[in-house]
């Protein structure tokens, strides 16, 4: 079984998909981490944000993989271990920026099917359901408020040390998720399977319950 979670930045995916993942017992995979992964590279090249083109040259020789320790997600850029360091506003816009170029999702495409073959996966990103794994039992679409949003992505930084308000985190995400929503190659929008769960009011252990329900429903079980 395959579960996709998709939605913007801020929903609460990743805690939502290592909840579920913990209890069906599945292999969680963040996706957002491997394009976080391209951004750092093209960043250390000393490519601008405002034009990421020139990274496309680069696509044959460069690697970006997964790895699992103690069942925690790692990224690797080369063999070293980028976990710690893609998680800053700046590579976030990276991330972002490098997501649009069509030829970074196709270099990242196989990378995503390869762990959903061979593992029973909850996958959570972008484009999930619509284009890496539309076969997915299991589509979910994972959306809260703006402001909502903000607050939990502020206090998410704040605990990896890093601080910014919440107007300064809102227009980030804002940007990013307008970057997502509109771009031409897998556009951040629901598969037309997907269930829409809103948890603006809800808690993370009352929004994984909510998601177990909707897979045993899926399901059968
Ligand atoms: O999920 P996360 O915020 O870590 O993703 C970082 C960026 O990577 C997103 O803003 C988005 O531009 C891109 N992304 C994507 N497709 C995915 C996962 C992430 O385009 N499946």
């Amino acid at each position: 079984m395959n579960i996709a979670i998709d939605g913007p930045s801020g929903a609460g995916k990743s805690s939502l998909a290592k909840g579920l993942a913990k209890y069906f017992g599945m292999i969680y995979v963040d996706t957002g981490a491997l394009y976080r992964a391209v951004g750092l590279y093209a960043k250390r090249k000393g490519i601008p944000v405002d034009d990421v083109t020139p990274v496309e040259a680069d696509l044959d020789t460069l690697r970006v993989g997964l790895c699992y320790k103690d069942r925690e997600q790692h990224v690797l850029l080369f063999d070293e271990d980028v976990t710690a360091l893609i998680r800053t506003p700046e590579i976030s816009m990276y991330a972002s920026a490098v997501s649009a170029r069509p030829a970074v999702r196709a270099f990242l495409l196989e990378t995503q099917r390869r762990m959903a073959r061979e593992h029973s996966v909850v996958m959570d990103g972008r484009d999930i359901g619509t284009v890496i794994l539309p076969q997915a039992e299991v589509k979910i679409f994972l959306i809260a408020s703006d402001l909502v949003r903000a607050k939990r992505r502020k206090a998410e930084l704040e605990s990896k040390g890093i601080c910014a308000t919440v107007e300064e985190v809102l227009a980030d995400m804002q940007k990013r998720d307008r970057n997502d929503r509109e771009r031409e190659t897998a556009p951040a929008v629901p598969a037309a399977d997907a269930i829409l769960l809103d948890n603006s009011d809800l808690t993370e252990a009352e929004t994984i319950e909510a998601a177990i329900a909707v897979v045993k429903e899926k399901m059968k079980i």
